[in-house]
């Protein structure tokens, strides 16, 4: 015993102030490269670490902080909830889940909804709703899903398998049978894939894809793609799942994604800015694809009432502040500007790319600077940005970023630029 109390002294005292830095040693997984960065709080579009350094954020907990950081309306409805009651099972009805479930389907395309915790749990619920569908409807027996290569779908198993990215796969096989890609914006990969897997008969379930590639490069998807491939899956009975985990909610300027590109899918999954910074995830669906039986899924945490009165609050916030409008001229102003630096660096900068307050600046496939020397150069600027793959520097600040931001935000991003070249 007293072995055990010297050995837990030796090892705190050398580990110093565990999780002060994150360079110290510290009892966290490495999971994550982290920059040297430990951030105590926020304010709006500002937060502060521990030296109370104050960094403008366009990364907003990737996208996931729509109304900013300590927002006093979320402050107050979440209080509250936390007084009246914070958990309680899925056995019983839970009015504010109710209450979500029924904005969400307002707003929406769909006629239902599950909830669930994270972005890639929805498309876990997904993914079984695709095969129970292959199964059910197109009597397939071993029923393949459809996806692009370069998306990103979430790291368990099945959302993993679906994700197009080999180097995400590596170390992990064997991935879950069932997946097949193709070529994101080309139709003709698409309709190649397609007919080689039905040639003898019904194969495929459905098509998951993200309407703007957001992890795979800020990559807008193609209207006239989409609505090819739009067209080809109602004629095969084959459902259209879009995963909208990065672009649902307001982030574009509109509700969902899908409205960008004038298509409606079948189904549709949210997470990341729909708690506007807490835990919840969500699968929709039309009622032509609604085919869950009681049993079917589950979810211990899913639809609580804390992160459902978190999401409700996050809607409608959106709604009375106007924020759909918001994000549309503030992301006109950081493009308009992201643009201007394009011109202003054209060795290093090739083009910038996104929807509404989702934007991508493309670095030049010979240019020797990459997208994290622009990153790690802002960090000293005090403006947090974050990579999408090695050539895109992405931008996703809170939805209730103000024009003086947008200015102050280029003025940093200009001087990173500089300061790197
Ligand atoms: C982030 C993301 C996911 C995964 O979400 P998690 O909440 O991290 O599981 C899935 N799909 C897309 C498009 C994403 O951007």
């Amino acid at each position: 015993m007293a072995e055990l109390v010297d050995a837990l002294d030796s090892k705190s005292s050398a580990f110093g102030h565990v999780g002060s830095s994150p360079t110290a040693p510290t009892a966290v997984m490495a999971t994550y490269n982290r920059f040297p960065l430990t951030l105590v709080r926020g304010k709006g579009c500002w937060v502060w670490d521990e030296q109370d350094r104050q960094y403008l954020d366009a990364v907003a907990g990737i996208a996931t902080c729509s109304l900013g950081h300590s927002d006093k309306v979320l402050q107050r409805e979440l209080s509250q909830q936390l007084n009246k009651l914070q958990h309680v099972s899925n056995l019983y009805g839970i009015r504010e889940q109710e209450d979500l479930a029924r904005w969400l389907v307002n707003h929406s395309c769909a006629d239902s909804v599950f909830f669930c915790n994270s972005g890639a749990e929805a498309n876990e619920a997904a993914i079984k709703l695709a095969r129970k569908h292959g199964h059910l409807r197109r009597g397939i027996d071993r029923p393949v899903i459809l996806t692009a290569s370069s998306s990103f779908h979430g790291r368990t198993l099945a959302a993993l398998s679906a994700t197009g990215q080999p180097k995400y796969h590596q170390g992990f096989q064997p991935m879950l049978e069932g997946f097949e890609f193709f070529s994101y914006n080309d139709l003709e990969s698409f309709e190649q894939l397609l007919n080689q897997l039905e040639a003898q008969g019904p194969r495929v379930a459905a098509v998951l894809i993200e309407p703007l590639q957001g992890e795979g490069g800020v990559i807008p998807g193609d209207p006239a793609f989409f609505q090819a491939i739009r067209d080809l899956c109602s004629e095969r009975q084959i459902l259209l799942i879009f995963d909208e985990v990065q672009v649902g909610m307001g982030r574009t300027g509109h509700w969902w994604g899908y409205q960008q590109l004038g298509v409606e899918p079948d189904a549709f999954t949210l997470a990341k800015g729909l708690g506007g910074g807490h835990a919840v995830g969500a699968l929709l669906v039309k009622q032509k694809a609604d085919l869950f039986e009681p049993g079917d899924h589950a979810s211990t945490f899913g639809g609580n009432p804390f992160a459902c009165k978190a999401a409700l609050t996050v809607a409608t916030e959106i709604e009375r502040r106007e924020l759909l409008l918001n994000v549309q001229q503030q992301g006109d102003q950081l493009r308009a500007g992201l643009s201007n630096l394009v011109q202003c660096f054209p060795k290093q900068l090739k083009e910038v790319r996104g929807w509404g307050l989702l934007q991508g600046l493309v670095v030049q496939e010979q240019s020797s600077i990459t997208a994290s020397n622009i990153v790690l150069a802002a960090l000293d600027q005090q403006l947090l940005l974050v990579a999408a793959g090695p050539k895109v520097v992405r931008m996703v600040p809170p939805l209730v970023i103000q024009a003086g931001e947008i200015r102050q935000l280029l003025k940093q991003l200009e001087a990173a630029i500089k300061s790197c070249i």
